[in-house]
């Protein structure tokens, strides 16, 4: 049977996926989250005119003029100026009425209270006009964005103190393995210590999770059977790691496989991950990774990801395919499409030399994988090679329709 394509596993995971509900988020707490509607400004911006300059207000024209007084930042100079006459002002200093525009104090000669100016006046000169930056009712942040700290200072720069987004989706991490143990437990031959459960609650956390719960399971089918009916009543998001093959010992793979039901697929044309497993169960998304640190690392990344940003309103839910220069040759592509943990640095990628799924070297460091899709030719080393950044801003098209476009 031919496996599934990455872009149909997505769109299978994904179909059932609705943003969860919305709540308030002060602005001070809300870095990353995702707006669920658009937010416009309440007020137009600056709120007065206002200096861009240390210097003098006055009305352009002809001086010399008298300084009848100050305006600094937050102390408002509050008579009219008239004609011939001048307030000193500084840097965000309100405009004094009758004034539109400022003198700086390089081009002002002053000598005791007359002032004159060295160079042309332009009216409205170093002003920062009223509503100039934002009117009232422009839109600063569409639906589906992720705030940045900077989106946030110009929020509440406008006096915002809350924003409406998606809650974040509660997501239960299980790790399985007889040989996986906790950090901290001395280790006996044989045993491995349990990096996933790290890695996922980690980037679920990243990618706006709410880790509910992180458990480990023996390999034990009746514990997996009964963690999965009690967690799947409590999450929005299950990430099992481990178990999803079909050996003796898999137990993971083996009870979703049995849940006809709720089985949304199984098995994905790519390298490393291809035992992905994925389940619904009620409104819960089941998603089964395999253990291979580097397998549960990318598998998390292509499809865990998404649906976590979807739960919370993303528009945008895929990690960006680009091309940089590669510094090694590539070999061509074969039957799976391979995804290569590599790093990206100055525009340039270095794949890892070592890519078993197995290696935790691979995972040193990653913040690119180099997509080859199947079949794909070889690369000489130095040619532009297609890769997933695991960073900056997210894509709407999953992964095989962008490279498809590139292509
Ligand atoms: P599995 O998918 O259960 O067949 O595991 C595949 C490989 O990944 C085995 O070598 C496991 O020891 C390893 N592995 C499974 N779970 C974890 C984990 N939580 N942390 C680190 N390694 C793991
Ligand atoms: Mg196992």
């Amino acid at each position: 049977m031919a496996l599934l394509s990455i872009d149909r596993a997505l769109e299978l995971l994904l179909e059932p996926v609705s943003p969860k509900e919305e709540e308030s988020v002060a602005v001070s707490l809300a870095l990353g989250r995702i707006l669920s509607a658009g937010v416009r400004a309440p007020c137009a911006y600056p709120h007065e005119a206002n200096s861009a300059m240390d210097g003098y207000a006055l009305a352009a024209g002809d001086g010399p003029w008298s300084v009848v007084g100050e305006a600094a930042a937050g102390k408002l100079f509050d008579r009219a100026v008239r004609e011939h006459q001048a307030v000193r002002i500084f840097t965000g200093g309100v405009l004094p009425e009758g004034t539109d525009s400022v003198l700086i104090q390089e081009n002002a000669h002053r000598q005791g209270e007359q002032l004159s100016s060295i160079a042309p006046l332009i009216k409205g000169q170093h002003v920062r006009a009223a509503g100039s930056d934002l009117r009232e009712g422009d839109l600063l942040t569409a639906a589906g964005e992720p705030l940045t700290p900077s989106d946030l200072a110009a929020l509440g720069g406008l006096g915002i103190q809350t924003v409406r987004c998606h809650r974040a989706p509660r997501v239960a991490i299980i790790s399985t393995g007889d040989e996986v143990i906790p950090l901290g437990r001395s280790r006996q031959a044989g045993q491995v210590f349990n990096s996933n459960a790290l890695f996922l609650e980690q980037a679920a956390r990243q990618a706006g999770g709410a880790i509910i719960e992180s458990l480990h399971l023996r390999d034990h089918r009746a514990d997996v059977d009964r963690a999965l009916d009690r967690i799947t009543q409590q999450a929005d998001l299950v990430l099992l790691s481990g178990g999803v093959s079909v050996g003796d010992h898999d137990h993971v793979g083996a009870a979703l496989r049995a849940r006809t039901d709720a089985l949304m697929f199984y098995k994905v044309r790519m390298k490393p991950g291809k035992p992905v497993i994925a389940a619904q169960c009620g409104g819960c998304v089941v998603l089964g990774l395999p253990g291979n640190p580097a397998s549960t690392m990318v598998s998390f990344e292509l499809f865990a990801r998404p649906v976590i940003r979807a739960m919370q309103g993303a528009r945008r839910l895929h990690r960006t395919l680009y091309s940089a220069p590669c510094e090694a040759s590539l070999p061509g592509g074969r039957q799976r499409h391979e995804l290569l943990r590599a790093q990206l640095t100055h525009g340039r990628l270095s794949v890892h030399a070592r890519q078993g799924s197995g290696d935790l070297s691979s995972l040193l460091g990653v913040n690119a994988l180099v997509a080859r899709p199947a079949h794909c030719d070889a690369l000489p080393a130095g040619a532009p090679a297609l890769y997933l950044a695991l960073f900056g801003p997210d894509a709407t098209q999953p992964p095989e329709a962008q490279w498809e476009k590139i292509a």
